[in-house]
């Protein structure tokens, strides 16, 4: 697909290492903006399609990552990438990497560690969107790690997605990532068990999501959570509204209802236990959001 952008800018030269379903998309979103692509995959014929459309299929990553300034690696996981690297000898010196694959705070910094100890950048960071979405509006790709590698390579950067720079600390790419993930599987499991229990009484799925997405939610998310993310950042959680003494009750309805209508109430029970600690640690008369001050604690074990 020739999109505006393959005429204005990209004649920049890019190497990607990996070409799962991701690193194929990634790929082919600089083949379809024109920048002239290196490619390297341990199975070499992940590359045959790229090659037909022009990509030079490196012979071995250390000629991979030799070809261009920046190499973009999606690999697997941060142990695949050292298994991968390892035998580029100091091909890396003086060149860029800019890591794409999943993992850990603490494995994204290592890895700058890592690539600092052979003489190359590094930017770490985090695909946002599914495969079919890299290079077209509305893919966005996190990075962190040093602004002035990321201020050099960003117009190579934006062919695959919008790119968002976190900070300089490695770690935020990944660390953003888990959080956004984290969210999306909280609510999904939000909408989806509360479905389930008004399922008992028969509504559908299509006419629960017409109240709860239409109108509940954008309430909850808007006029609460967006307000008071001033008032997390302060700890100051007034109870004059309503208490999280308040709060537990209506949690305490949620599992019983659970346990009556004969769904699963594991989630309202956590909810509830949680919410039992913050009142244990003396936020009783605070309003709800103070078991964000729970959340910042490790998980006690019994
Ligand atoms: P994947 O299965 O996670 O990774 C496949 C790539 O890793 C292939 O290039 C594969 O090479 C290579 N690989 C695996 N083990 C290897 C080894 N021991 N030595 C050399 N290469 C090895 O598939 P993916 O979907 O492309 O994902 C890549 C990364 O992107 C992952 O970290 C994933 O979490 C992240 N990501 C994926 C998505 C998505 O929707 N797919 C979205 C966001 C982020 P071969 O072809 O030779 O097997």
């Amino acid at each position: 697909m020739t999109t505006q952008r393959s005429t204005t800018a990209h004649s920049l030269p890019v190497t990607v290492v990996g070409l799962g379903p991701m690193g194929l998309a990634l790929a082919e979103s600089f083949l379809n903006a024109g920048h002239p692509l290196t490619v390297w995959n341990r199975t070499p014929g992940a590359a045959d399609s790229l090659v037909a459309r022009g990509a030079r299929r490196a012979a071995t990553v250390a000629d991979a990552v030799s070809a261009n300034p920046v190499t973009i690696v999606c690999l697997k996981d941060y142990p695949t990438l050292y298994e991968v690297f390892d035998a580029t000898g100091d091909a890396l010196a003086g060149r860029a990497l800019v890591n794409l694959n999943s993992g850990t705070p603490t494995e994204a910094r290592a890895a700058a560690d890592w690539a600092a100890a052979r003489g190359a950048e590094y930017l770490d960071g985090a695909i946002m969107v599914p495969p079919p979405i890299v290079g077209q509006p509305g893919s966005v790709i996190l990075y962190s790690g040093p602004p002035d590698v990321f201020d050099r390579h960003r117009a190579a950067l934006a062919t695959m997605g919008d790119p968002r720079h976190l900070g300089s600390d490695p770690a935020l790419a990944v660390l953003h990532n888990t959080a956004l993930l984290e969210m999306m599987y909280a609510t999904m499991n939000g909408f989806l068990h509360a479905t389930a229990l008004v399922g008992t009484a028969g509504v559908s799925a299509v006419d629960f999501a017409d109240l709860a997405l239409g109108w509940f939610m954008p309430t909850v998310t808007d006029s609460v959570l967006a307000q008071q993310a001033p008032e997390l950042d302060k700890g100051n959680y007034p109870g004059d509204v309503g208490t999280m003494e308040m709060n537990l009750n209506a949690l305490e309805h949620i599992t019983r209802t659970s346990v009556e209508q004969g769904v699963h109430s594991d989630q309202p029970r956590l909810m509830r236990q949680i919410a039992e600690r913050a009142v244990a640690e003396g936020y009783g008369g605070n309003n709800y959001l103070a078991v964000f001050e729970i959340f910042k604690q490790a998980t006690r074990v019994p």
